[in-house]
């Protein structure tokens, strides 16, 4: 048997380090057992999944040197490696488990799911609808058919029971079908859900053993059944555990910067980032905190994994970082690195349209642009003295602003101006009195180019972060005043 595993990403955000940390545990294993390792794209989200998202995932893949045997953009045997270009595919194996009595058509309207949860909830039952929940009788399905009521493909779950289903680091794992609810299988536009496009996809493309986060741990039960009614062998499972941050919560954008871009941003160096993620919950046989990717592979054994949350921690990859920089690189290579990171000519054609009309010699553009070149600005609580507005709407307000550029669709300069308008109005106030500590949280001064430019070429993840820094330095916000925050802020359209 050849060893094949995969990452499978949706591309629906910016490319999230546990990604990184789950492909290069699925790259270790195929290469360890002379195997291959799939990239594939689970796009089913049509509304959520963007092509800019599903390149930015394949650049810092690349740049952090995890490279794929199969993919959308290299190709292979197993194609189309894009869900989105599957359709007909799942659509067929969802016929085949209806034919097969192991899928049902389920004409429930969404009051009636409402109403069907609600009653589970008041017999303190567990909220998971099973398919006798769901059950019409004959007469009404076939009218509600027959009326072209909109419909989804659900699959029958077992009510009572355990499932067990063994885990390559865990063991077995059960759990209750109660629990288990009767999940649909397509969605009402035909589109399938996540766990049939995956299970389709893993047995079609030859996947052997799937690695893949611990919060996949309920869908197993899910998959385990649909394996068995489709008559086909399941992958061996490994759920890898959740990276945390060091107050142990899981690893959120809310806390910490979890884009790629964002390192890559920073001026970290991919083999360090990769050296890293190789120390989420796993150690090279002599402890050794660096190693490169060919060493780790060289060395890899999956059992060597600690099922303890890792931390990922920004302050560890700062320090390994800085011994890559200083054993690592000589001048030429340190130049290099720059050069690839931001002294090159395609960022500063971004940054020239911002600063050539603002200077009347060269020796202006770096005290005026320099911050394009920067990490944190180095501000304190008086570089807003100029900011007129209270203490407390000062940080609503700016934390107003990363909340919603956390879930802003589209980083361009029509939509920045779009939130920032909308807030402008919230707070009652001008544009440019709405900006101005932005302006200084973004650029660190109270003069340089215009900030809302600035932040489409910063990044999203970069403006985050120089965000909530700028918070953190004005004292950040208690957890009272983020109830109060957030109650205000979920009414703003
Ligand atoms: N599309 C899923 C994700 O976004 C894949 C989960 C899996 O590996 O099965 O992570």
């Amino acid at each position: 048997m050849t060893v094949r595993t995969r990452i499978a990403p949706s591309p629906t955000g910016d490319p999230h380090v546990g990604t990184a940390y789950i492909a290069l545990f699925n790259l270790c294993f195929a290469r360890q057992h002379g195997g291959q390792f799939v990239l594939r794209i689970e796009d089913t989200d049509r509304v959520r999944s963007t092509a800019e998202s599903e390149q930015m995932i394949l650049d810092s893949m690349r740049w952090l040197g995890l490279e794929w045997d199969e993919g959308p953009d290299v190709g292979g045997p197993h194609g189309p490696y894009r869900q989105s270009e599957r359709g007909d595919i799942y659509a067929q194996y969802a016929q085949q488990l209806i034919d097969s009595g192991h899928a049902f058509k389920c004409y429930r309207t969404s009051e009636e799911l409402d109403q069907l949860r609600e009653a589970r909830k008041a017999a303190g039952m567990h909220l998971a609808l099973k398919p006798s929940d769901l059950a019409l009788d004959a007469a009404e399905v076939a009218r509600r058919e027959q009326e072209g009521w909109p419909h989804v493909v659900r699959m029958q779950v077992p009510s009572e029971g355990v499932c067990v289903v063994e885990d390559m680091l865990r063991g077995r794992i059960e759990v209750e079908w109660s629990q288990v609810d009767a999940q649909i299988l397509l969605k009402s536009d035909g589109m399938p859900t996540y766990h049939l496009a995956n299970v389709v996809d893993d047995h079609l493309m030859g996947i052997t053993h799937v690695l893949r986060g611990e919060e996949w741990i309920n869908s197993a039960p899910k998959h385990q059944l649909l394996y068995e009614y489709l008559g086909w062998e399941m992958p061996v499972l490994c759920h890898m555990p959740l990276l945390r941050n060091p107050d142990k919560s899981k690893l959120s954008k809310r806390k910490n910067p979890t884009s790629i871009n964002y390192y890559r941003r920073m001026g970290f160096l991919p083999q360090a980032v990769t050296n890293y993620l190789g120390r989420m919950g796993w150690s090279m046989p002599d402890e050794r905190e660096k190693f490169s990717l060919d060493e780790m592979l060289a060395s890899f054994d999956i059992q060597r994994v600690s099922l303890g949350g890792p931390v990922f921690d920004l302050e560890k990859l700062t320090w390994l970082n800085g011994v890559y920089i200083r054993e690592d690189l000589d001048d030429t290579a340190f130049l290099q690195a720059l050069r690839e990171w931001a002294f090159n000519e395609d960022y500063a054609r971004q940054i020239i349209p911002q600063v050539r009309p603002r200077v009347e010699t060269l020796s202006q553009v770096m005290p005026l642009a320099g911050h394009f070149f920067a990490g944190l600005p180095a501000i304190d609580q008086a570089s807003f003295a100029s900011v007129k507005l209270e203490q407390e709407t000062l940080v609503k307000l700016l934390q107003f602003l990363t909340w919603r550029l956390e879930v802003v669709p589209a980083w361009n300069k029509e939509s920045l101006q779009g939130e920032v308008q909308l807030l402008a109005e919230h707070f009652e106030l001008k544009m440019k009195a709405f900006l101005a500590p932005v302006f200084i949280a973004i650029t660190g001064s109270t003069t340089s180019t215009s900030v809302l430019h600035g932040m489409v070429i910063l990044g999203s993840d970069m403006t985050r972060a120089r965000l909530r820094h700028a918070i953190e330095v004005l004292g950040g916000v208690s957890k009272k005043q983020t109830k109060r925050f957030e109650k205000e802020f979920r009414d703003i359209g």
